[in-house]
């Protein structure tokens, strides 16, 4: 059995219909926060999971974190509104360097998708959603030099606080990744920072590659309906089964 309390950190790319594993089509993506809403797990910030682990909040025996990857122009077209018509908090993690631009990444579809723009992310940081740096120009931080992975890790973090006045202190590596040296330069500079281990998180998770779980997985809603009833630890097994032994022979980043 897991520890109490579980918080379940939702990984979101894109609200599209594009048919790649990085979309998720915008009425499956309402059914999902509608489930959500009708199964009355509540929806907290990761501000509230580091208070938590600090033992200055108590948190329910379940809850939910939202968190969307890249910024692209669809969450604030498709996912914004239905979060902020339930009141659902969100995360999203901005690339800076691509901001008003397209993706232009490693496993970058073709046309590429768009990224928000400034007055978007000002905008969404003023009205519910906490923005978190995704770096600078996405790279693999484990394939920089030193100075390079500081810079993407520090600036990103600069420029965003600029923007939007507040302080970010969280951080999600592209494709999930980061060694020994890049964990040493996220913990210096974040509360925390998100993973892609398709698990549950507890308050003894690892705050620097914290687990999420993959939307993408759960695209059936009875699937998503099952897990949010807490009946759902058969298919989290299998699926953990199956990615672990795909990741050992994909490149990773083809990772999801
Ligand atoms: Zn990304």
């Amino acid at each position: 059995m897991s520890k109490a309390p579980i918080v379940d950190i939702l990984m979101y790319h894109s609200i599209a219909t594009d048919d790649v594993a990085t979309a998720i089509a915008p009425d499956i993506f309402k059914a999902q926060m509608d489930a959500v809403e009708t199964s009355g797990t509540p929806v907290i910030t990761l501000d509230d999971y580091v208070a938590a682990r600090n033992g200055e909040k108590s948190l329910p025996p379940t809850s939910i974190i939202i968190t969307f990857d890249d910024a692209f122009v669809d969450f604030q077209e498709q996912a914004f509104p239905i979060l902020s018509e339930k009141g659902f908090p969100a995360t999203v993690y901005v690339p800076t360097g691509c901001v008003g631009g397209t993706e232009n990444w490693r496993g970058a579809l073709q046309p590429p998708r768009h990224i928000m723009n400034w007055s978007d992310l000002e905008h969404l940081a003023a009205n519910g959603i906490q923005l978190g740096s995704h770096t600078i120009s996405h790279p693999d931080l484990n394939e920089l030099k030193t100075l390079d992975l500081i810079e993407e890790v520090r600036r990103s973090k600069q420029t965003l606080e600029d923007r939007v006045g507040k302080e970010i202190n969280h951080f999600a590596p592209p494709y999930g990744i980061a060694d020994y040296f890049a964990r040493t330069a996220i913990e210096r500079l974040y509360q925390t920072s998100v993973g892609t281990s398709f698990e549950r998180a507890t308050l003894e998770s690892d705050i620097i590659d914290l687990p999420r779980l993959e939307m993408f997985y759960f695209k059936k809603m009875k699937r998503w309906e099952d897990h949010l009833a807490g009946k759902g630890k058969g298919y989290m097994t299998r699926r953990r089964t199956l990615r672990q032994a795909r990741e050992a022979v994909n490149r990773p980043w083809e990772r999801v």
